[in-house]
């Protein structure tokens, strides 16, 4: 089994495709090692196992929403698509969502996939309630009010447990409309980086660090927000973008001011267009907003390395949670995405380096994407890494959830 892009084989010795939350339990606890997987999106092998894979599309996919709570409660294996769908019929909407929606919901918020906006936490920011099944084959329901393990497993990288059903808040659907900003000229950009990153609801900005200008700003407004006063020297495109140079806009989810429903505008690509896999690897570094400027000069320095080997990069804003490995843990973020070419070899030889530029700035890696494990200092970079750690090897001593990447991370589990 490979994972989507196409770029590494999952070790599993098994797979299996539980239909109940019972039979998943007796599973977890006989296994020497196991691993939930979801849409199989992630980039590196935070997602392997060389013993049992669980699927968990055979379970009932449910979505059950509380109207008196504003939650919506769903399944572990439902994908946001999905998700999307049903909350809207019902007249719902979700905060954010990333950039396509054929992601799990379980398997996306273990490792802090977010969208962008300033004021948006990441999609982990919606969870109320977590149910979890862990290491020895308990169940258990962890919300808020369970406080250290709570904030611990949301964001929990697949190291404390198969996440069987979660609860999101929910917020009553809302309409958007999406404007493009082309030839943002850097200086503007480096100078008034916070106004322009908070001028919308949610923020991209596509470059690949070359020449004088981002070549666009795609912003995404809510529809009772005022239209930008000033433009920072960029001009509003008159037709429809595609954040590659030389691609159609037909996959594009509709831009020019268009009014329409959040599930059709916050992600960039269409609900109904299913990407090609196998065509991209991805790296991303998130670091405190603060530093932008510096950052992202920093990168406009590799520019010349960097473009050959790269589509296009994404820069994307978050804001802070508490979830003890969550990337935005307690720092309103900046994300430098990096969408790379499939030459995994080149890739890798060129992160190092890009890492480097970025180390000064705390930043730390996007769990699911390409990054280099030995070029960080994780107990420095999250506060709660060594609790973490702790928690880990109490609920999980014989590291049945654990792989290479995650010792590579963790440290190498201990047997008790
Ligand atoms: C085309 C593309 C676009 C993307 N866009 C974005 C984006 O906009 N923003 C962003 O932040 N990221 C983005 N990503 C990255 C992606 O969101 C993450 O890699 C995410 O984890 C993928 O979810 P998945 O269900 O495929 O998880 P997998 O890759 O299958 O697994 C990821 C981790 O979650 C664990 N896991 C999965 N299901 C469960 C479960 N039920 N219980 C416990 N652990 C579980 C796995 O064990 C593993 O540790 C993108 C990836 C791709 C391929």
């Amino acid at each position: 089994m490979k994972n989507w892009a196409g770029n590494l084989e999952y070790s599993s010795a098994e797979i299996q495709r539980p239909t109940s939350v019972n039979q998943l339990r007796e599973l977890v606890a006989k296994a020497p090692k196991v691993k939930a997987l979801g849409s199989r999106h992630s980039f590196n092998k935070v997602a392997d196992t060389d013993g049992t894979h669980i699927l968990l599309d055979a379970l009932p996919q449910e979505v059950v929403l509380n109207k008196e709570k504003s939650t919506v409660k769903v399944s572990g294996g439902i994908s946001y698509g999905a998700l999307c769908r049903a909350v809207e019929e019902h007249g719902y909407a979700i905060h954010n969502l990333a950039s396509l929606p054929h992601i799990s919901v379980a398997g996306a918020i273990q490792t802090g996939t977010h969208g962008s906006g300033v004021n948006n936490p990441s999609l982990a920011g919606a969870v109320v309630g977590i149910d979890l099944v862990r290491a020895n084959g308990e169940q258990v329901t962890l919300t808020a009010a369970d406080d250290d393990e709570f904030l611990a497993s949301v964001v929990g990288i697949g190291a404390l447990g198969i996440v069987t059903g979660l609860e999101l808040a929910v917020r009553p659907s809302f309409q958007m409309r999406q404007r493009v900003l082309t030839g943002l000229p850097w200086d503007r950009a480096l100078a008034n980086f916070q106004d322009i990153a908070s001028s919308a609801y949610s923020v991209s900005f596509f470059t690949d660090y070359t020449g004088d200008a981002i070549p666009q700003v795609w912003l995404k407004a809510l529809d009772s927000e005022p239209a930008l006063p000033d433009l920072f020297g960029a001009t509003p495109a008159t037709t429809a973008l595609h954040p590659l140079p030389d691609m159609s806009a037909e996959n594009c989810t509709e831009q020019l001011d268009i009014a329409g429903k959040w599930l059709d505008r916050l992600p960039h690509f269409r609900h109904e267009f299913t990407p090609s896999n196998g065509e991209e690897l991805q790296s991303e570094f998130l670091l405190p907003l603060h530093h932008a400027p510096a950052a992202l000069q920093a990168v406009r320095g590799l520019a010349e390395k960097l473009a050959p080997l790269l589509f296009i990069s994404e820069v994307r804003t978050i804001a802070a949670d508490e979830y003890w490995l969550s990337p935005f843990y307690r720092q309103q973020s900046v994300a430098l995405h990096f969408t790379w070419k499939p030459l995994q070899t080149e890739v890798e030889a060129i992160l190092p380096e890009l890492e480097e530029a970025l180390r000064p700035f705390g930043a730390r890696p996007h769990w699911g994407k390409l990054f280099t494990p030995g070029q960080y200092d994780f107990g420095a970079l999250y506060p709660r890494f060594e609790d973490f750690r702790a928690l880990v090897q109490t609920n999980d001593p014989a590291g049945k959830f654990r792989n290479g990447l995650l010792d590579s991370v963790l440290g190498v589990a201990v047997a008790s």
